[in-house]
């Protein structure tokens, strides 16, 4: 416990050498995050407040990826005073123009953030969520889902247009001094047996900070540098593919297509081996639609044009109101669905690589959690990094962001392969039950989960009643609390 003592008094040597403009020392020597966590101790004792609270001493952070979860980070690390840049291949932020379900465990931490007020405007909050059986029966249906989700989570449940998102989380990211590099693909990454980070894009230009986030994805070009070129960096086919569509109102004729559309709900149809799932986005004005089916495509193609008519005649004996929909499609991809290992870490060695979002854990997109993850993995780490003052703190930053997140990450990953397992039953005694289940609608007493996690009073709470900025908050509390408990018998050990 002595060396808790001398790590408080070399902290505040190096506040007093900061503060007369000395060069900071760069090595972190601490490797265990209980001695780390001593040396943080004389910061980390501020509460988090809403707006998120700031750090003293900026740290410099580069985020790989200007996707959800890296723009989710950047804002987040943003406002916690750190100085932040994005680095992203593409030439502009523009999602694909697809849907998402933002469900309440990610509309809070958008909420928290303050996304542009106009955001708010583009979405649609789904009235009821229904689950059919393939061929049109609804099996289950919950209605008032949007008052339901606000009064039990505090926050909406909503569909909206990937773009709008994005753009909402570039202006609000820009709005806090993050800085963009767009057209820079990362090829390479200096990180191990240094403290500091250097990466270097396909241009030629090279980016040094005192943290990189790897968020660049699926096939994140920093996994493979934290993992090697190994099999285990790369992601593995989970068997399925998704058909992604997005309708405008002007490509549908058919009004009672069109008032589907205008009145928000969510839809899922569910059948042998696949499932659809629709949803309406901007105030109605769209209607997303996503089918998941068997993979049918070669191994190693993730993305590919579709036949409209191949995809048409795959879900020809589903619900009639499906097949109407289908019918104004006239051009379609198909994504295949991968997912990963589990790594061990989710922090290097030397505490200056981290990762988020799907580059550390993809999933099946079944219960939507994908991008609502990522915003979480942001939100926590950015929170966490706000109570960091001096590099010698990541260490200890670092590992409490993968101790709450990785568990919760895998969970989610887990679940949505049990989600995969009720939605997809082939016709038999099995799936006779599952609908007798969904039918009766959920019980809790009786029920390990209900066929639907969108409506499980289980699983539900543990997914969308997760507050990212809270489970930080306690974690930083913690840190504060052990500080109290051990710094009088360190003094007292050096007495
Ligand atoms: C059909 C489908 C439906 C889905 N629906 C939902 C849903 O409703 N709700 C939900 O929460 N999730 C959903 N998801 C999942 C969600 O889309 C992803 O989990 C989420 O977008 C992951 O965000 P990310 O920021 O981690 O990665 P990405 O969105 O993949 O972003 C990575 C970024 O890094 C950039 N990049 C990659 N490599 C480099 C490099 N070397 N240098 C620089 N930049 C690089 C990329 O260009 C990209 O911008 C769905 C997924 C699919 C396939």
């Amino acid at each position: 416990m002595g060396v808790v003592l001398s790590l408080l008094r070399k902290h505040s040597d190096k506040k007093k050498a900061r503060k007369a403009g000395a060069i900071m020392d760069k090595t972190v020597n601490s490797t265990s995050p209980v001695s780390a966590a001593a040396a943080a101790i004389p910061e980390m004792t501020k509460t988090v407040t809403s707006s998120g609270s700031s750090s003293d001493e900026q740290l410099s952070i580069n985020i790989v990826g200007a996707g959800l979860g890296g723009l989710g980070a950047a804002i987040s690390c943003a406002m916690g005073g750190h100085n932040v840049r994005v680095i992203e291949q593409a030439k502009e932020i523009s999602e694909i123009g697809a849907g998402l379900q933002v469900t309440p465990n990610g509309s809070r931490l958008l909420q928290h953030w303050k996304v542009p007020e106009a955001f708010w405007g583009t979405v649609a909050e789904p009235m009821d969520v229904y689950v059919h059986r393939y061929a049109g029966e609804v099996l289950y249906r919950e209605q008032d889902f949007n008052t339901r989700m606000r009064a039990k989570y505090g926050a909406p449940f909503v569909d909206v247009h990937r773009a709008d998102l994005q753009q909402a989380l570039y202006k609000r990211a820009l709005e806090l001094g993050v800085t963009f590099s767009l057209d820079e693909r990362v090829v390479s990454l200096d990180v191990a047996g240094r403290t500091d980070t250097s990466l270097t894009t396909a241009s030629g230009k090279t980016f040094s900070a005192d943290l990189v986030i790897g968020a660049d994805g699926l096939w994140s070009q920093c996994r493979k540098t934290f993992l090697g070129d190994t099999p285990r960096s790369k992601p593995i086919p989970t068997g399925d593919l998704a058909y992604r569509i997005v309708l405008t109102l002007n490509d549908i004729t058919d009004e009672d297509l069109r008032q589907w559309v205008r009145n928000p709900t969510v839809h899922f149809w569910i059948g042998p081996g696949a499932h659809a799932v629709g949803y309406s986005l901007r105030n109605g004005d769209m209607y997303n639609i996503v089918l998941l089916v068997p993979d049918t495509l070669p191994g190693t193609v993730a993305k590919e044009k579709a036949s409209v008519e191949e995809m048409q005649a795959l879900f020809s004996s589903w619900d009639p109101t499906l097949q109407r929909f289908l019918g104004y499609v006239d051009s379609v991809d198909k994504w295949k669905l991968c997912h990963m290992e589990e790594l061990d870490h989710w922090v290097n060695d030397e505490a200056n690589l981290v990762f988020l979002g799907d580059a550390c854990h993809p999933m099946l997109p079944y219960l939507a959690q994908g991008a609502n993850s990522s915003l979480e993995d942001g939100a926590v780490l950015g929170t966490i990094l706000s109570h960091v003052k001096e590099k010698a703190q990541l260490r200890t930053a670092l590992h409490s962001y993968e101790a709450l997140r990785k568990q919760r990450g895998e969970a989610i990953v887990r679940e949505t392969f049990a989600q995969r397992a009720d939605f997809h039953m082939v016709d038999g005694e099995p799936q006779a039950k599952r609908d007798e289940v969904l039918r009766a609608g959920p019980r809790w007493e009786t029920l390990s989960a209900f066929p639907s996690r969108w409506n499980c009073p289980k699983v539900q709470p543990w997914l969308y009643g997760y507050d990212a900025i809270a489970e930080a908050g306690k974690e930083v509390a913690k840190w504060s609390s052990q500080a109290k408990q051990e710094a009088p018998v360190a003094i007292h050990a050096n007495l």
